[in-house]
């Protein structure tokens, strides 16, 4: 099986020069072609002439399970989302529930324009529902790193760290900002021996313990900390040393008061932040919004033009990085996995365009692992409405 992307506007996404009237070659799921007029008959040939040809977006902190709840919570404060998000409505999701949400919430990825995905996903309680969640990225066609949030779950992990191929495993913990030092340690060993990428929401700041990991030597890029809004310069400057991944979630973090982004602090100190959506009870479900958002924070905070384009480079190539994903996907590289979206909408396209003036409404034609699953605007194989239907009933019992 192989397909011809025709002479569209290829920007690479890990900040390689843009290549204008470019072919891409995809077979068997794998790029193993890019370049001007390539001879090549291949099954499928679709023309992208006049637009965007980009890697597909990289979510790397996403509750993806809270997609039937989408915008429940515009004025919930963090205790607020505690209890009514992360009690009341965790609580009721059945295993056949955590299916449905994950795959109504990767479907809406995949309609935006995103490829892959960390879950952080609290709903695998008890294995049916890990077993139910790894069902719905089966069906969904959305790259995914499970992020299994039971960190004793002994056979759960090892379940997850034996997959191969589109869906992953990594641990999602409390980790020692947040929780015990002693059980984050603990914690963070046991997913380095199953080879798990680990994610811990953290603030980072007074009182953090990533300095004292630092100088203990636990740090390392299988790390990912997400938010770190009260991340100090020093710390930065360890964290990027030491190749740990930062994740900024700039809508929610703003919308919640949790603080000014991390970006900018982390940029300053060599380090380069993935970007994720987060929670779409009280933020929109695509990465159009976060990339601006941090341009914005960006410009304001440096008063300097930051170039648009280098912002695509957190939601592709860095994301992949951060969630440990950078050999598979993140950038038009050939010998990486197919994971490709096409972008309507410009009258010039440039990468730099994408960020200051695109939204879901312009992702044209969606590719993962080289399987077509959106063109000309459609999803080839789900119904959304019907899915959203679905997600409405679960979300009025589990809000009951
Ligand atoms: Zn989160």
């Amino acid at each position: 099986m192989s397909i011809l992307l025709l002479n569209g506007h290829v920007v690479p996404g890990d900040g390689s020069p843009e290549l204008p009237d470019t072919d891409v070659l995809i077979e068997g799921g794998v790029i193993t072609a890019m370049g001007k007029d390539l001879p090549h008959a291949a099954d499928t040939r679709i023309d992208a002439s006049g637009m965007v040809v980009m890697p597909g977006l990289v979510d790397a902190h996403r509750h993806v399970w809270q997609a039937p709840l989408r915008g429940i919570g515009a004025d919930m404060t963090l205790p607020d989302y505690f209890s009514m998000v992360l009690g009341r409505a965790l609580s009721a999701y059945r295993p056949e529930d955590a299916r449905l949400a994950a795959l109504l919430g990767a479907v809406e990825a995949l309609d935006s324009g995103i490829t892959s995905v960390f879950d952080w996903s609290n709903t695998t309680v008890t294995p049916e529902h890990t077993e139910a969640v790894l069902d719905g990225y089966a069906a969904s066609g959305l790259r995914a790193v499970v992020g299994h949030t039971v960190p004793h779950s002994e056979a759960d992990l090892k379940r997850l760290a034996a997959l191969d191929g589109r869906i992953s495993g990594g641990l999602a913990i409390l980790g020692p900002q947040f929780g015990s030092w002693e059980d984050g340690i603990r914690e963070i060993a046991v997913a380095r021996e199953l080879d798990l990428p680990v994610s811990m929401h953290a603030s980072g700041g007074p009182g953090s313990p990533f300095p004292r990991m630092y100088e203990a030597g636990l740090l390392g890029p299988d790390l990912n900390l997400v938010h770190m809004n009260a991340m100090t310069p020093v710390e930065a400057r360890m964290l990027a040393d030491a190749g740990v991944a930062v994740t900024v979630t700039p809508v929610v973090e703003a919308t919640m008061g949790h603080g000014v982004s991390a970006f900018g602090t982390f940029l300053d100190a060599g380090g380069h932040a993935a970007l994720g959506t987060d929670v779409v009870v009280n933020a929109p479900a695509d990465l159009f919004e976060p990339m601006r958002d941090t341009l914005r924070f960006e410009r304001m905070r440096s008063r300097t033009m930051y170039p648009a384009v280098q912002v695509l480079s957190n939601a592709t190539v860095h994301g992949a990085r951060s969630i440990g994903l950078g050999n598979e996907t993140g950038s038009l590289t050939v010998g990486k996995r197919a994971d490709i979206i096409l972008l309507d909408g410009l009258s010039q396209p440039s990468g730099g365009g994408v960020v200051a003036s695109l939204t879901p409404a312009n992702v044209h034609t969606v590719l993962v692992d080289g399987h077509i699953v959106k063109r000309h605007g459609l999803l080839v194989h789900h119904d959304l409405t019907a899915l959203r239907t679905a997600g409405l009933e679960l979300a009025r019992r589990a809000l009951a």
